[in-house]
């Protein structure tokens, strides 16, 4: 397999805040289909390289190439136009809109094949909002209120407004951090349905959880990668456990 057949390939990448680097010449790539887990101990640079990624913050050296296009020059709402959605630990949904409408507001404009004909766009709209509903378990609350919602579906409601854009690879920064033990477990199923046909990428701290989910763990630590490979093999793995696992 060549580097250009992964949906992600981020090759040497640095980035550094005055002289201390938070990503340290760091080589990664995800598959398509993949549920890509990150862990790793607090500082070790999980959250700067989803940053870089979808271009809050700019790299100072290397790569981060997806579907063969680099985007470490991107602008952020082109590094969304071309696939990649990411959610982060606060959700960001409309609390005094329906849970409809946050969905709907999050339909890409422009996008419909249908163009001037405003009531086939119309009915396009409501069947993807419908569709995404059913995926994230919110089908039939689609009138209520998102304030008034739980914190889990709070969360999967942002997932659900990421879904809208039909991303292709998707990243969440600790998505069940406050959930309840049926919340994670919906979540864990949830995740795995929707790595099907893109790639999605997990920072996680729970090791219940992460063992569920992971097809492929990948340990940071200091800015670098520390160890990657199945559950098993991480778990196992005695650098990680002394900077990990073993606190
Ligand atoms: P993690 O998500 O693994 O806990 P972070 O990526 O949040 O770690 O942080 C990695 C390191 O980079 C930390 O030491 C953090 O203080 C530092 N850092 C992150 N973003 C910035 C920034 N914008 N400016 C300066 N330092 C930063
Ligand atoms: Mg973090």
């Amino acid at each position: 397999m060549s580097n250009t057949d992964f949906a992600l390939a981020v090759e040497d990448l640095t980035v550094s805040f005055d002289g201390f680097k938070a990503i340290n010449d760091l080589t990664l790539y995800v598959d398509r289909n993949e549920l890509r887990v990150i862990i790793g101990p607090n500082g070790a640079g999980k959250t700067t390289l989803l940053d870089l990624i979808c271009g809050k913050t700019r790299a100072s050296h290397g790569s981060i190439k997806f579907k063969n296009q680099e985007m470490t020059r991107m602008s952020e709402h082109r590094i969304v136009r071309a696939g990649i959605g990411r959610k982060f630990q606060t959700p960001s949904i409309y609390e005094n809109l329906s849970v409809f409408k946050n969905l709907e507001v999050s339909f890409p404009r422009g996008r419909s094949v249908f163009g001037a004909l405003a009531f086939r766009c119309d009915a396009e709209v409501r069947d993807r909002v419908q569709a995404v509903a059913d995926e994230i378990g919110l089908g039939t609350v689609l009138e209520t209120e998102a304030g008034l919602l739980s914190h889990g579906q709070k969360q999967w409601l942002e997932i659900g407004m990421l879904l809208m854009q039909e991303p292709e690879l998707l990243m969440l920064d600790e998505p069940i951090a406050g959930m309840s033990v049926r919340e994670r477990e919906l979540t864990g199923e949830l995740l795995q349905r929707i790595c099907k046909g893109r790639s999605v990428i997990v920072i996680e701290h729970d090791m219940d959880f992460v063992k569920r989910i992971a097809h492929k763990v990948t340990v940071m630590h200091q800015g670098k990668i520390l160890a990657e490979g199945s559950m098993d093999q991480v778990q196992n793995d005695p650098k990680v456990i002394d900077v990990y696992l073993g606190h």
